[in-house]
Order: C-alpha cells, then structure tokens, then sequence
C-alpha cells in the first residue's frame, strides 16, 4: 500500500553520473511541471534551480550511476533520507553507456587519458543504483519519457502502485498502426526484444529501436538476432545493437559475449 505522512508528497531529484537528459524530460514538461508542483511540493530538483540536497522526502528520483567511491556514500545517504526511491532512465535503472567500460580495462583507459590518475575518485564499473541500495520503483529510457514521468507521480501521489509495464515496442506498434519497419523496409529493429513506455518514439519517425528502455522478461534475442543476419547485418554490427545504451542487463550482455567468443573480434571482459 502506497501511503505518505504528508497529504502532498514531497519530492528530491538527484543527480549521479549521467548526461542531465532525464532531469530535463522533467523540466520539458513545461506547463505540465506546474501542475504537478501542485501535487507534490519538490524540495530538491538543481536544475530547477531548488537546492536542499540533504532533505528527507517521500519520493527520492536518481537520475545516473554509481560510478565514483563518494557516490556511493551518497547513494546510501539518500537511501537513508528517503521512503521511496525511483531509478529515473538507463543510467540509474542499468548503469547506462557508460557501464561499456565494465567490459574493457578501465585503469588503462583512464591511464590513457589523465596524466595523473591517483587524485580521480573513478570505480572500474558504472553499476544501477539498486547494486548498492533497495530500489522501490524504476522507470526506464534513455531519457525517460516525460508523459511516462507525469502519469508515474500521478499515481504514486494518490496512492496508487505504479504498474510496470512488460511488453515489446511491436506491441505499442499495433496499437498506434505504425507498419513494421523490419517487415516492410528492412530496417534493423531491437523493438522486439524491448521494453515500450516510449510510445514507438523511433518507429514513429521510421527509426529503428535501439532498446533505450532495455529488454522484456521474456526476450527471445536469438530469435532476433537470426533474423538480423538474414537482413545482412553483420555480427559485429549485431554486437553492437545489443551492447549499445543497455550493455549490462544479461541478456543482451551474454548473447553480445557469446558472439564475440564465436567471431574474430576484441573479446568482451567477463
Ligand atoms: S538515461 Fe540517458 S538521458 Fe537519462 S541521464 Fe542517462 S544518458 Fe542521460
Ligand atoms: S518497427 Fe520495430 S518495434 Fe515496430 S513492429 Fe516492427 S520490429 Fe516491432
Ligand atoms: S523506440 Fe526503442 S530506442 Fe526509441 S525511444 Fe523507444 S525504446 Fe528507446
């Protein structure tokens, strides 16, 4: 049962290691922020120009990973200062793009860039924040979808459990009558495989998905990945398909290493 102390929810939107993107889904809701100012009272939210990171809240939104020693401790810290926390887009939810570097010598990298490495507070991983905390709730994307956002708050503010929505992009294809871009133009598309909330954003414009929302439950990547090389993609374009904005949910993690271990190229760290 969702149930908070104060009859208009209070909410913090922190930022980790991450491109802003998500938090500015937030404030593209334009008109639509205002409104829901009115049913939750934001206490922190820095690209709004709110600032009171310490503040206990009902709802806490992570946007990005952990990717540094003091974010850790602050990730912790918010735990403690929060009732519920909710992994806002791919960064906080899966590690993001940047947890490609969980897969290659990070030291070296690094070592390549800096000349002085030892003052940089740099974990060798990007993780999702539910690896060092309880998550309450995640929303998915790369950026999040701000419609996703409002109707997400909406009913956590009125008591209501958010429901997580597992079913392909193809589905939200149907049900927009949007023609299948792999059927009718060859397009290469990771909709089967991913999760929707996105409304079809890319199909809709004759893109096709890159899996910003990451994988279903029940994801049948061989099936696709067959399908793929029968298009004419080649295996290393159909690696990079799978470790792309969600590199690190195991399915398309494995699948990615298994084609590496069968294929010429670099081979991906275990
Ligand atoms: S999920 Fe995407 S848009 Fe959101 S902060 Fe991470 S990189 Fe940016
Ligand atoms: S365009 Fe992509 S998401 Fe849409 S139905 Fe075809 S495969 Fe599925
Ligand atoms: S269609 Fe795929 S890549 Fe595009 S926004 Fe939706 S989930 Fe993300």
């Amino acid at each position: 049962m969702i149930t908070f102390e104060n009859t208009q929810p209070t909410l913090a939107i922190h930022k980790f290691t991450s491109c802003d993107g998500c938090q500015l889904s937030l404030l593209n809701l334009g008109p639509d922020l205002l409104q829901l100012s009115k049913l939750v009272n934001i206490q922190h939210f820095v690209e709004a120009g709110i600032v009171s990171p310490d503040c206990n809240v009902d709802i806490a939104l992570i946007e990005g990973s952990i990717s540094t020693n003091a974010e850790i401790e602050r990730i912790r810290a918010i735990r403690a200062q929060s009732h519920y926390i909710v992994a806002l887009g791919a960064c906080a939810t899966a590690g993001g793009i940047q947890a490609l570097r969980n897969m290659a010598d990070g030291d070296a990298w690094l070592a390549d860039i800096y000349p002085n490495t030892e003052a940089l507070d740099s974990l060798t991983t990007s993780q999702p924040i539910a690896d060092y905390i309880r998550v309450d709730f995640e929303l998915r994307g790369c950026p999040v979808n701000e419609k996703q956002i409002t109707q997400f708050l909406l009913q956590l503010a009125q008591g209501v459990k958010p429901k997580t929505v597992d079913q392909p992009v193809c589905l939200t294809c149907k049900q927009k009558n949007i023609a299948c871009l792999m059927i009718t133009k060859k397009i290469p598309c990771m909709g089967p495989v991913t999760q929707t909330g996105c409304d079809a954003l890319c199909p809709s414009h004759q893109r096709g998905c890159f899996a910003c929302y990451g994988p279903i439950e029940q994801a049948n990547i061989d099936s696709l990945t067959e399908h793929f090389k029968h298009l004419g993609i080649s295996a290393k374009a159909i690696k990079n398909k799978l470790l792309n904005i969600n590199n690190q949910p195991s399915d398309f993690y494995k699948t990615a290493r298994r084609m590496s271990e069968n294929s010429g190229f670099r081979q991906i760290k275990a």
